[in-house]
Parts: structure tokens; C-alpha cells; sequence
């Protein structure tokens, strides 16, 4: 970190503020400290309290979400959005239902969204929101009756212009189509309000498989370009099983890999053999269902409840998919300890800042989420694109511009960090290329 008295009073702010927010803050300190080098060079941004309003959200929006049980009984859930920055462009990013969410989380992955959606080179500032509603266990009647209930308020802050919000944990293309159907019904309009729609009402071919490809078109350029090696041949952990790691494991298994892990919120497997990616599908796909029952399945795999022993299996590549903070310096150890070469996000800060100095004294290629995950908004972006045309690109045509978007957030986070650090510090190189971005379009734009 640096000296500079201008870092160190942003830093003071933002724990007054913010200290009962600890994923926020996590977040703020870690882009601040690698930032600082960037922000010493241009005295522009104390002159213009760049950095107070970088960390401050334009707007934070909590609501009631009331809605009817199979029942008949009356559920209250919180709902909330963060337009969290849009100096380049409308809010973007997802909407997550898991019963952990709060306004802490929401906050973080806002933050975080503002230099990933910078990072793609599309026009799109960030974004994020959610609720603690649970979907697990539920009816599709009762997901529709919440989903409803959730749009009737947030469609007041929203559109196609203003915020476009995406899916996330819990959210998928059931979902949006339920909280598309309930826009549409309110404002009387048909727009692209939403992205990850289905092909049938405007939604993009590859949109589904974009963030688990992206890391792995990602990772796969940082290996060549780094340290002259790919994934062909290589032993892989993916943790979780929702759409990030399903399609994680179907492109590092295209590319010649073996994935070894899959998990969810009870447990982990491991399959020796290579996971099976038909069964996989089979089970958390097309049934919702739990990962264990990939072991009773599959005679070569095995099952244990301590999902994070999941770093405990020796592999030469990490690929977190599930959370946040998965992996703590314990697990970050031992994964070095098994000879782990490089970790990539494909989740929203899976790593803690102790994991991350872990990667770091042990030389491990490390691609931090908001580089590495940031193709599910980048095709998310194309579909803006696309509703806006009133056309439907091809899946090989998306496809190849995801794979160019990925290729050139590499190429930008080697150039910002070969400017302060070193070219493979991909974080610092991600979090100062992002920034800048944002930061020069709010000096254009005067205080606001
Ligand atoms: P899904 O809901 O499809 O899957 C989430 C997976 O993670 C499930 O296997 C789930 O298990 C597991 N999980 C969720 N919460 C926890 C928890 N608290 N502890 C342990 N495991 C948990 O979500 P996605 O695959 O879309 O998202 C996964 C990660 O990727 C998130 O961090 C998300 O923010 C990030 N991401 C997603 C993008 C997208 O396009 N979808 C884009 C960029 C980032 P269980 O079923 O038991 O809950």
C-alpha cells in the first residue's frame, strides 16, 4: 500500500462508514491498495474527491417484497438494488436470491461490477441487486409469485437505459422470464429491460455458457501468455454446480483438461476418472438437485459434507465457481501445498485477501474474478446490443467476440501492470485498467 496521506483518509472514511459491511470493505481495501500506485500518479483525483465518490454508490434502494405462499401464508422478503456507477454507461449487473444476501453483499458486488463491466470495453456502468428470498425448495408458483412481487417495485428504478439487470446466484432463465413477463405487464413495453432472456423473447445464443467459458478463454491466455503452458493435460478443482461451473467444466474439458471436483452449499465429489458432465447436467440442470447424488450415480466418485475439503484434492489448476470467500489462507495453503500453478474466479471474490497472499508468496497465476468472470456481462452487453438492432447474432459469431473480449482483458491487465507492477500481477493490472476507465469519464463529467 502506499504512503499517500489521500489513500490512507479514503481507506479511514470508508471503515467509519462502513464497517458493519465487511464484504463491502474487503472489497474497497483490496482495489484501493493495489490502485495506489495509479492514484499517486494523478493528482486530478484528490482535487476532485474522485476516489470519495468512486467508493460511494449513486443510489441504494432496500424494499419490501411481500408475497402469498402455496399456503396461503404471507412471506415478507428484502429486496434491494445498488446503481452503484454510470459514468460509462447504464447500471448493469445481476440479481441474486440466496438467503445470505444483505445490503453488505449487494454493496461489494457492485463495487466490483463498476471495473468488471469497464474491463469488457463495453459501455455499461455497474450494478447489482437481489434479495433474501431463498428459491431452493420452492414451487415454480411460488418463484413466480416472488419474482412478481420483487418487479412490481424494482421496475421503478429500472430500464433499458437507466439499469438493466442480469441473473446471478439463484437466478436463472426461470426467473428472468418471470420478472420480464411482470416489467413488460407493467410498463406496457417490450424492451431489452433484462438480459439473460430466453432465445424466444430476445435473449443472446452463448449468454448461458458465457461466464464459464469466458474464465476459462481467460485462463487459458494468461497460461500462454504467462508462463507458456494451456490446460491440455492438466488436472482442474471447480467448485460449485450452478451455471458458472457446469459451463466452467464443459470448456476446460474441451480444451483438454480433467476436472476432478464439483460442488454445492452441503458438499463437495470428487471423481478421480473426470466428471461427468452428461450426469452433472442431468442432476443440477435438468433436476435441481444436490451434488451428492453424483457419487450415488457414479461408481468412481466419492462424497464428502465438508465442502471446503474441496481444496484438499491435488490439482494444477483452481477454478472457484461457487461464493464468496470459499477460499481462506488455510485452504490457499493447501492448495499450494498440492502444487496448485493457478487459480482463476470464476465466483465474485471466492478468494479472502489472506488466500490471495498465499497466491502471491508462492508464485501461483492468479486471475482475479472481476477479469476472469467478467464474460457472463460481456455477453450480456451483446445482447444489449442485439435487443437495440433488433437481431439475433449466430452462436459461433458471440461466441468468437467473448473470446476476443476475454483475450484483450489480459492484454489490458499486462499493460496497467507492467506500467506499476509486474505484468503477472493480473489483480493490480485488472483493478488499475478498470479504474482508470471509470475514473477519466468521471473527470469529463464534473462533480457529481
Ligand atoms: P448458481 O445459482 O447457478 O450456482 C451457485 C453455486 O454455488 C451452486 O452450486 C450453489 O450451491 C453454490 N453456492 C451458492 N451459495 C453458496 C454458499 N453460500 N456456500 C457454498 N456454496 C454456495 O449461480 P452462478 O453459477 O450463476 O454463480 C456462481 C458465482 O459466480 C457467484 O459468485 C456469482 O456472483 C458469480 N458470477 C456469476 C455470473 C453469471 O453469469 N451467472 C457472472 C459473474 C459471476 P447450492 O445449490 O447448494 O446453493
Amino acid at each position: 500500500m502506499s504512503n499517500s496521506p489521500y489513500l490512507a483518509s479514503i481507506l479511514k472514511q470508508a471503515e467509519q462508514r462502513d464497517g458493519d459491511k465487511p464484504e463491502f470493505l474487503q472489497a474497497v481495501k483490496e482495489v484501493l491498495a493495489t490502485i495506489a500506485p495509479a492514484v499517486d500518479a494523478n493528482p486530478a483525483y484528490e482535487a476532485t474527491g474522485l476516489l470519495e465518490r468512486f467508493i460511494e454508490p449513486e443510489r441504494f434502494v432496500q424494499f419490501r417484497v411481500a408475497w402469498v405462499d402455496d399456503e396461503g401464508k404471507t412471506r415478507v422478503n428484502r429486496g434491494y438494488r445498488v446503481q452503484f456507477n454510470s459514468a460509462i454507461g447504464p447500471y448493469k449487473g445481476g440479481l441474486r436470491l440466496h438467503p445470505t444476501v444483505n445490503e453488505s453483499i449487494i454493496k461489494f458486488l457492485g463495487f466490483e461490477q463498476v471495473l468488471k463491466n469497464s474491463l469488457t470495453g463495453l459501455p455499461m456502468g455497474g450494478g447489482k441487486g437481489g434479495s433474501d428470498f431463498n428459491p431452493k425448495g420452492k414451487s415454480d408458483a411460488e418463484v413466480m409469485r416472488f419474482c412478481q412481487a420483487f418487479m412490481t417495485e424494482l421496475q421503478r428504478h429500472i430500464g433499458p437505459f437507466t439499469d438493466v439487470p442480469a441473473g446471478d446466484i439463484g437466478v436463472g432463465g426461470r426467473e428472468i422470464g418471470f420478472l420480464f413477463g411482470q416489467y413488460k405487464r407493467i410498463r406496457d413495453e417490450w424492451s431489452g429491460v433484462l438480459t439473460g432472456k430466453a432465445l424466444s423473447y430476445g435473449g443472446s445464443l452463448a449468454r448461458t455458457e458465457a461466464t464459464g467459458y469466458g474464465l476459462l478463454y481467460y485462463t487459458e491466455e494468461a497460461l500462454n501468455k504467462l508462463r507458456n503452458d494451456s490446460f491440455e493435460g492438466k488436472t482442474v478443482a471447480i467448485s460449485g454446480s450452478g451455471n458458472v461451473a457446469v459451463f466452467a467444466t464443459e470448456k476446460a474439458q474441451s480444451l483438454g483438461a480433467k476436472v476432478v471436483t464439483a460442488s454445492d452449499s452441503n458438499g463437495y465429489v470428487y471423481d478421480p476418472n473426470g466428471i461427468n458432465l452428461d450426469i452433472l447436467k442431468d442432476i443440477k440442470v435438468d433436476h435441481r438437485g444436490r451434488i451428492k447424488e453424483y457419487a450415488d450415480r457414479v461408481s468412481s466418485a466419492t462424497y464428502s459434507d465438508n465442502r471446503t475439503d474441496i481444496w484438499t484434492v491435488p490439482v494444477d489448476i483452481a477454478l472457484p465457481c461457487a461464493t464468496q470467500n470459499e477460499i481462506d489462507g488455510a485452504s490457499a495453503k493447501k492448495l499450494v501445498d498440492n502444487g496448485v500453478k493457478v487459480v482463476a474466479e470464476g465466483a465474485n471474490m471466492p478468494s479472502t485477501p489472506e488466500a490471495i497472499d498465499v497466491y502471491r508468496d508462492n508464485n501461483v497465476l492468479y486471475g482475479p474474478a472481476k477479469a476472469a468472470n467478467a464474460g457472463g456481462v460481456a455477453v450480456s452487453g451483446l445482447e444489449m446490443s442485439q435487443n437495440s438492432e433488433r437481431l439475433s447474432w449466430s452462436f459461433d459469431d458471440v461466441d468468437g467476440r467473448l473470446k476476443t473480449i476475454m483475450t484483450n482483458i489480459v492484454a489490458k491487465s499486462m499493460d496497467a501492470a507492467a506500467k506499476f507492477s509486474t505484468p503477472d500481477d493480473l489483480m493490480s493490472g485488472a483493478n488499475i485498467a478498470g479504474f482508470e476507465k471509470v475514473a477519466d469519464a468521471m473527470l469529463a463529467q464534473g462533480i457529481l
